[in-house]
Formats: structure tokens, C-alpha cells, sequence
């Protein structure tokens, strides 16, 4: 099975991108194959627009998840976007890798859930978190913060990482019908001693071996690729797109 690893930061020494090191080898430790999409070092765009697609459905009046469903049926995505969608399509195991920016992802990341998780892709009417086109497969976050696990706590000034990231699981992952386990969180990575930063490595690499070694999900799991591009033809094929709600 393969594991996608979209991670997103601009320094290649930053603790992050240690993380996104730790989650190759841990992958490839538990005999998997790891596909890093590097957004910054890919240069990808985040920015939605035109440029997302090869056809048109509307010159007169650009509606993007309109474009979306037309270029889903006549593979009319950018090839940027196809790439990411192909090594989207072939991943059982999402794994996300990011600093924690305004309480959210960096505009790098969420852009690529823009672009790439297009409608008529990735969900569509009535396929959505228990019928998503993704079910059946899994993502978990990894995630660097400033702020140390206090200021995370129910009494803190951010409050509980589960709310600060209710938006990222609920309304992104779980919307196309993945698995989200629990994320991995690296509180105050600046901050900590090395020692520490040793730790969490050791142990990030642990939550993905207990992912991947997970008995029920992997025999739940099966083929994902094949499943998702027969689940889009029946939706998308012949009867055609309808305008999006
Ligand atoms: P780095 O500073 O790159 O690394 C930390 C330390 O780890 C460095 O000393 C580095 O040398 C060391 N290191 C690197 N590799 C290794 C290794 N292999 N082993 C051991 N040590 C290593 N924080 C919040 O809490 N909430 C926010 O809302 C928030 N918003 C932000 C918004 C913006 C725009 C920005 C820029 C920052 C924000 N931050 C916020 C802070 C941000 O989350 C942290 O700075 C970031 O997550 C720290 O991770 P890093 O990878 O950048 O750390």
C-alpha cells in the first residue's frame, strides 16, 4: 500500500521537515512505499483559478466548482493538479505534515485541498464523509507548534488542539470520507530541548508504525485506487454532472 506525505514548509532543516523524513522512514520500515508531495520545494501553486483546468465549462462566467465537475469528466485538470490527484488516488494512508500557522494550515496546504481535491474528484453530491470517495482509506496529521501543550489545554489561550483543528478534520478530511486518526502534535518544537525533539521523532515514527500495522483497517482497505476511479465513473460517467450544491 502506498502512503502520500503532503507536507508543507519552506525550510529543509526546520523540525518539520525532520518529521516528514521520520514518516519516509517509518513507512518504508513497515515495507510500504512513501510518495512525498513537497509543496514548497515543487513550487506548487495554491492559488485556485482558470489555470486549474485544460477545458471550460462556462467562458462566460467562471464558477469553480462548475470547471471542476466538467474537467473531472473530461480530464481537463491542469497537469499539476492531475499529478496530485494520481498520487492522491493511489495512497491508502494520507499523511499531512505542517507548522501549526493562525491556528490553521499554511496557505500552501489548504490551497492544495482547494486545487486538488476537486469536485467530481474527490466528493461530489451525496458521496461526502460516510459515502466519500475516500472511505476505506486513512490520514493522519503531524504538526509542529510555537505554542507550548498549556497554552493548548481546555485552560489555555488556544484551547484544545481537537477544536483548533476541528475545521482541518471535520469539514477537510472526514468530509471525503477518510479515516482521521488521532494527529501527532509537536507542542513548542522551538522551544524544547533537543533531547525532547529526539523523543517526539521516536515517537512520531511509532504512531505511524501502529497506523500502518493496524490489523482491521488494512484488511478493510482494499485496492483504494481501482475503488475510487469506478466509484467516480459511476457517479460522473455517463449520466453526467449536475451543478453542485
Ligand atoms: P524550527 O524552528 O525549524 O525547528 C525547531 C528546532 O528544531 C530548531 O532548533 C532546529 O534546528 C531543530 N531541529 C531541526 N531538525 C532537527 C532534528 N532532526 N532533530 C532535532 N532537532 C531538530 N504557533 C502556534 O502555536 N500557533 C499558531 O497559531 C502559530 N501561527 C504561526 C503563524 C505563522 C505565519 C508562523 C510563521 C508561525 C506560527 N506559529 C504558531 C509558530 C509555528 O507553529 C512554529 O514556529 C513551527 O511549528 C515550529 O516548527 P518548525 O519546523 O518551523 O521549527
Amino acid at each position: 500500500m502506498k502512503t502520500l506525505i503532503v507536507y508543507a514548509h519552506p525550510e529543509p532543516t526546520s523540525f518539520t521537515a525532520a518529521l516528514k523524513d521520520a514518516a519516509v522512514r517509518a513507512v518504508e520500515s513497515a515495507g510500504h512505499a512513501a510518495v512525498v508531495s513537497d509543496l514548497y520545494a515543487e513550487k506548487f501553486n495554491p492559488v485556485a483559478g482558470r489555470h486549474d483546468f485544460l477545458t471550460v465549462a462556462d467562458a462566460a462566467r467562471f464558477h469553480y466548482q462548475t470547471e471542476q465537475a466538467f474537467a473531472s469528466r473530461n480530464r481537463g485538470f491542469a497537469p499539476d493538479i492531475r499529478r496530485e490527484q494520481d498520487r492522491l488516488a493511489d495512497a491508502g494512508l494520507l499523511i499531512l505534515v505542517f507548522p501549526l500557522w493562525w491556528g490553521g494550515v499554511p496557505a500552501i496546504l489548504k490551497g492544495w485541498f482547494d486545487r486538488v481535491c476537486a469536485y467530481g474528484f474527490a466528493y461530489a453530491d451525496g458521496k461526502r464523509f460516510e459515502n466519500g470517495y475516500l472511505r476505506g482509506r486513512r490520514a493522519l496529521c503531524a504538526i509542529t507548534t510555537g505554542g507550548t501543550a498549556a497554552r493548548f489545554s481546555a485552560d489555555g489561550s488556544y484551547g484544545e488542539m481537537r477544536h483548533v483543528m476541528h475545521g482541518v478534520r471535520r469539514c477537510m478530511l472526514e468530509y471525503l470520507g477518510l479515516e482521521v486518526a488521532d494527529p501527532f502534535v509537536a507542542y513548542a518544537a522551538p522551544r524544547v530541548d533537543q533531547a525532547r525533539r529526539i523523543e517526539y521523532l521516536r515517537d512520531w515514527e511509532g504512531r505511524i508504525a501502529g497506523v500502518l500495522n493496524d490489523g482491521e483497517w488494512t484488511a478493510r482497505c482494499s485496492q483504494p485506487d481501482q475503488r475510487l476511479a469506478q466509484l467516480q465513473r459511476n457517479d460522473m460517467g455517463e449520466a453526467g454532472w449536475s451543478q453542485p450544491r
